[in-house]
């Protein structure tokens, strides 16, 4: 059947492989079924809870679409937009953190799990959750392929579209996260949930030198003998290559203790994967993405317009 699908990431850092595995891929993949309608966005107001220097923004901006048409997006199916060239995003954002609660938004693990790594707990990163369900009910989306770590921010977007329902008549639509058993929480390099803004990646399109550095620097602990944060990752990049388990099995059990094997051949397997990505990601000029943008843009609107014109009826903003 046909479905309405988006995901979004945040322009706040160099993209890595949990956000190609968690998010890009499916997305990828998603396009590849017929009759699918495709929109990818550049959370570009997102990455202001966290970056505070415009020409950095700017530069993740390209950094981020580059990596999207890398990774196989094609302009073509897929409505590829910013966040910020359609402001009925914040207008919606609004609207919808006047429906939910304080306490409510005080539960969001995300935002929990940020502060306590350190990041500032600015009112951005606090309400992220609504401008995050303003993002997809605004185009009536059904499914939103996400990591795990977003799982509670989509029941959080369900919510929202039941708050608003419920007091202006059903208007907006629930929509689901899909998520990709295996791949919803790639490991960083700690341990921990790889993520842009906890500096534990491994980057999607780091110089062979650079992910070689990322995996060689991977926590292990000297009690086992497979180290399992080492694994976790591979078997990610193993299952993307199209290889079945028990080839990772044997080779881990071939180089028992062996930690720097272990690490080389992760660290090789990941450039078998993404090389040609890479070489294809070369050829793309700030140009193109600026065109890409601006085209993505005009559907963004036309599409997020005729939703608004409803929920502003609605809430009495239209005279
Ligand atoms: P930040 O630290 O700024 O929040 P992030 O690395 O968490 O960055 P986001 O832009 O917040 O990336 O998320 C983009 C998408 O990538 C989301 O769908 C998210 O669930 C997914 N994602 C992020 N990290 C991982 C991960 N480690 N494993 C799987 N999916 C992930
Ligand atoms: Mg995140």
């Amino acid at each position: 059947m046909k479905k309405r699908i988006l995901t979004g990431l945040q322009a706040s850092g160099t993209l890595h492989i949990g956000n190609y595995f968690g998010a890009l891929k499916p997305l990828v993949d998603l396009t590849e079924q017929d009759g699918n309608e495709v929109f990818l966005m550049v959370a570009d107001y997102h990455a202001l809870t966290s970056v505070r220097d415009g020409e950095l923004l700017r530069r993740y901006t390209y950094e981020v679409v580059k990596d999207y048409l890398a990774v196989g997006v094609d302009p073509e199916k897929v409505t590829l937009f910013r966040q910020s060239d359609n402001l009925y995003h914040m207008e919606l954002g609004w609207i919808l953190n006047c429906l939910v609660t304080v306490p409510f938004l005080m539960q969001a693990h995300s935002y929990k799990d940020k502060v306590a790594k350190g990041l500032e707990a600015n009112a951005g990163l606090f309400t992220y959750p609504m401008l995050m369900a303003a993002d997809i009910v605004l185009y009536d989306i059904d499914v939103v392929p996400v990591g795990e770590d977003q799982r509670q921010h989509l029941e959080y977007t369900r919510e929202a579209v039941t708050k608003f329902n419920n007091a202006y008549g059903d208007i907006l639509k629930e929509p689901k996260e899909l998520i990709v058993s295996g791949v919803g929480i790639v490991p960083g390099i700690d341990g921990q949930k790889m993520s842009k803004s906890y500096k534990n990646i491994i980057p999607l399109f780091g110089s062979p030198e650079e992910i070689h550095k990322a995996v060689m620097s991977i926590v292990t602990d000297s009690s086992g003998e497979r180290p399992m944060n080492v694994f976790n990752i591979h078997t990610v990049v193993n299952s993307a290559l199209g290889r079945e388990a028990s080839y990772l099995e044997d080779l881990y059990t071939t180089h028992t203790g062996k930690y720097k094997a272990l690490k080389d051949a992760l660290s090789s397997d990941i450039e078998t994967l993404i090389a040609p990505m890479r070489e294809k990601r070369a050829a793309i000029t700030d140009e193109t993405v600026r065109e890409i943008l601006a085209k993505g843009a005009k559907k963004a609107q036309t599409e997020a317009a005729k939703k608004m014109e409803v929920v502003r009826q609605a809430i009495g903003i239209q005279l």
